[in-house]
């Protein structure tokens, strides 16, 4: 990334300003694809995004190119037409079998390391995602989850992290909030907490397999998806875990 600053003065390079551009275009981009304000499928025109987020073409366009190696958007044709990544089946069953492989690394890794304060921030969270505004209660179940990683080093962590952030497209996309379903969710996160507690590595190695291949089965079979496409990729995944 073309961030450098002058060693002998301190005074930010103009490649610093861009790069600290790219950076806040970047989030501001990737945040309105996540919470799906911009449609799968939609197409981005550069000249109103650069109105819109008051930037210069250079970092939107370093923006996109980060966006379009994490997966969100996409890019081509003639005139290199930007559009958000669409969902597909096959898409979510890959990104839902690297979850359970990776949630299940990670998980194993951090029974072992969790400690009481781990205990009582993850009994805090998983109030917090009972709570009747679905962010709050969305960001107490991404906190949850983060508890689960701990014990994981840098890059297992940060990518089990954008899986897990690429998957609430799909959840927002796929499902109501289902009140049934939520329940099924809390009942499997309580689980999950009394293994970690349990220093259970196994069961909770278990628990998080079905929680995460699971969903994707829910997702995979919701009624906006008939016929169902049997995840695979997942299958295969939740077998090995
Ligand atoms: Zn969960």
């Amino acid at each position: 990334m073309a961030i450098s600053a002058d060693a002998d003065d301190g005074v930010p390079s103009a490649p610093l300003a861009t790069g600290v551009a790219t950076q806040t275009v970047h989030n501001e981009l990737r945040r309105l694809i996540l919470e799906g304000k911009l449609a799968p499928g939609a197409e981005l025109s550069q000249l109103e995004l650069s109105r819109q987020l008051n930037v210069s073409r250079t970092p939107l366009r370093e923006a996109l190119r980060l966006l379009e190696r994490e997966g969100l958007v996409v890019s081509g044709g003639p005139h290199r037409l930007v559009t958000v990544s669409a969902l597909s089946m096959t898409d979510l069953d890959s990104l839902y079998s690297m979850r359970t492989m990776l949630e299940s690394l990670c998980i194993w890794l951090t029974v072992p390391a969790l400690r009481d304060d781990d205990f009582a921030r993850m009994e805090e969270d998983l109030r917090g995602t009972h709570l009747k505004d679905p962010q709050l209660s969305q960001e107490a179940h991404r906190r949850f989850h983060a508890v689960l990683r701990v014990g994981a080093e840098g890059r297992l962590s940060e990518q089990a992290e954008r899986l897990f952030e690429h998957a609430e497209r799909y959840q927002l996309a796929y499902t109501r909030r289902d009140v049934t379903l939520l329940d099924v969710k809390h009942k499997e996160h309580e689980a999950i907490l009394e293994a970690c507690r349990q220093r259970d590595r196994e069961q909770a190695r278990d628990l998080i397999v079905d929680h995460v291949a699971d969903t994707a089965m829910v997702l995979m079979t919701s009624e906006r998806h008939a016929p169902f496409v049997l995840p695979t990729a997942v299958k295969m995944a939740k077998a090995a875990g």
